[in-house]
């Protein structure tokens, strides 16, 4: 039990859905029901929005931006402000739910916390930040203004994998920026991918109809979320075939509409034959089984030079041994529970498919309940289903390389290119191994597991279109408008 479960200050009442500032019953008949993925124990359960209530969210939204808009940027830098100071207030109450509704260890949940801090506290820079332009014109007597602009109503559908700062990552940086958000959290985390964060803001001070949560199910909502006429930016963020699909709705339909895709990952973490191979066999253990490897940035192929192949899985092997593996709540748990059924059966599928491809299973354990333990398989080829697909799992391949040549080819072998990660002794070589990946992020002598409130973050190929957090995120929640002035008469040719 928290801390927070005998406080009578907690917020509760997460059964209800967040629409125009007022919290109320969904009406379809459909419920979420909300379990803990550790123990099965039920949380809550959420009577489902129906397409009317969406409706509702999106008219509170647009009409509440309009003011939004012209409120001074200090006004919203306070909101965010007082954002960061209840989330101090209520850490313990913020990670306790991380904990029994995502299945966030206890050192994941203070990442995933910290991390939402710090894009809240980013976003409150952000009113003052934005600015235009004035630039020459060519024609005598004219000058171009660009303005910056809120893009209006933004549509954010975010996973649940680090649900509050994913989907904070997005609300936060569009509400500073003026604009009002419809939030469709993942259906295993409504309340820390949502409802919660609803809670803050309305505790914060936010006008009423500025943020609107809608739980629903896809075939509800899912699909009428992105269709409907109000937003102007798709916010997603989530796995690559949905992705494709939200990318397909948002422009093949009735309206045109900008998206923002931030998708799966396949990071390879490659290590050098000179590098730090303690170092580097810590930094795999961590990059890798973090929140059971279900990260989009986690590491997703290890390539280890063939010199150093053999000493680094023995090294890694050893290492992985000693991590427990089990209840997330307790303090020194390194690997907790799988987010849902669906994921351990899929997870099941790899393992068997990795022996049948040839791969060597050097690790392995008893799956109990939707706790999946390590499994390390060595002598992974590039075209076996653990390299070429997304894990998001514990499971790790270790390829090996021939040399950098072949631990670079290897490395850009996908057809995803979020993150990646490489070890060496020598910075030179690294930046010039980090240079040549096709991917959005590389870290030298790190994890690929870095995010920070200041440096773009985001992917290429098919992990997707745009960057997060900075002034990169500035470019994708305002719009761009070019207005010119004719100061005096303009010749035309006729
Ligand atoms: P998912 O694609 O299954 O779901 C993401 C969200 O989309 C959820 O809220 C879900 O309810 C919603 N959704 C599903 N179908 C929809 C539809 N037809 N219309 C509208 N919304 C719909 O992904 P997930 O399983 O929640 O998350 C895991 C995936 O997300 C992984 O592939 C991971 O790599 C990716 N991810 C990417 C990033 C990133 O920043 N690039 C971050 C976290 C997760």
């Amino acid at each position: 039990m928290s801390t927070n479960d005998n406080n009578s200050n907690a917020y509760s009442d997460f059964h209800l859905q967040f629409i125009g500032g007022e919290w109320q019953k969904g009406k379809d008949d459909s419920i979420n029901t909300n379990t803990n993925p550790y123990n099965g124990d039920m949380l809550v359960e959420i009577q489902q929005a129906t397409k009317d209530q969406l409706n509702e969210a999106y008219d509170a939204a647009s009409q509440a931006q309009a003011e939004w808009a012209k409120t001074t940027p200090a006004e919203r830098a306070a909101i965010m402000y007082k954002v960061v100071s209840i989330l101090d207030q209520r850490q313990d109450e913020i990670v306790d739910w991380l904990i029994k509704e995502s299945g966030s260890t206890r050192i994941k949940a203070m990442v995933e916390f910290s991390a939402t801090r710090a894009i809240t506290l980013e976003a409150a820079t952000f009113p003052n930040r934005v600015h235009g332009e004035i630039r020459p014109s060519n024609t005598p007597g004219k000058e171009n203004f660009i303005y910056r602009e809120p893009i209006g109503v933004v549509a954010v559908i975010s996973p649940w994998n680090f649900p509050l700062h994913l989907t904070q990552r997005s609300i936060a940086p569009a509400l500073a920026l003026g604009n009002a958000v419809v939030l469709k959290p993942a259906s295993d985390t409504p309340v820390t991918g949502g409802l919660l964060l609803a809670k803050i803001f309305e505790e914060a001070g936010l006008p009423k109809g500025l943020l609107n949560v809608v739980v629903g199910s896809g075939s509800e909502i899912g699909d009428a979320i992105v269709e409907h006429k109000a937003p102007s930016l798709v916010s997603f963020t989530g796995s690559t075939s949905v992705g494709k699909h939200i990318g397909e709705l948002a422009n093949g339909g009735e309206y045109i509409k900008q998206v923002a895709l931030e998708l799966g990952g396949n990071s390879p973490f490659v290590v050098l034959k000179d590098a730090d191979i303690e170092q580097a066999v810590k930094a795999a253990a961590f990059g890798k089984f973090l929140h059971q490897g279900q990260i989009c940035i986690a590491i997703n192929r290890v390539i280890v030079e063939d010199e150093i192949y053999d000493d680094f899985v023995e090294r890694f092997l050893a290492h992985v041994k000693t991590l427990n593996v089990g209840d997330p709540s307790k303090q020194d748990t390194a690997v907790g529970p799988i987010i849902n059924e669906k994921q351990v059966k899929s997870l099941k599928e790899k393992i068997a498919k990795a022996q049948e491809e040839g791969a060597k299973m050097i690790l392995s354990g008893e799956i109990e309940g939707q706790v999946v333990p390590p499994h390390i398989f060595t002598e992974v080829t590039r075209e076996m289903d653990l390299s070429c697909n997304e894990v998001f799992g514990p499971l790790v391949g270790i390829i090996r390389a021939k040399d950098e040549d072949d631990a670079l080819s290897i490395a850009n072998d996908s057809m995803y290119g979020l993150s990646s990660a490489v070890f060496t002794a020598d910075m030179q070589k690294g930046l010039r191994f980090a240079r040549g990946i096709r991917a959005g992020m590389t870290h030298i002598n790190d994890i690929s597991v870095n995010d920070e409130s200041n440096t773009p973050f985001g992917g290429e190929k098919n992990s997707g279109i745009g960057r997060f957090n900075g002034e990169w995120v500035l470019e994708e929640f305002t719009r761009t408008h070019w207005i010119s002035m004719q100061n005096e008469p303009r010749q035309y040719p006729f």
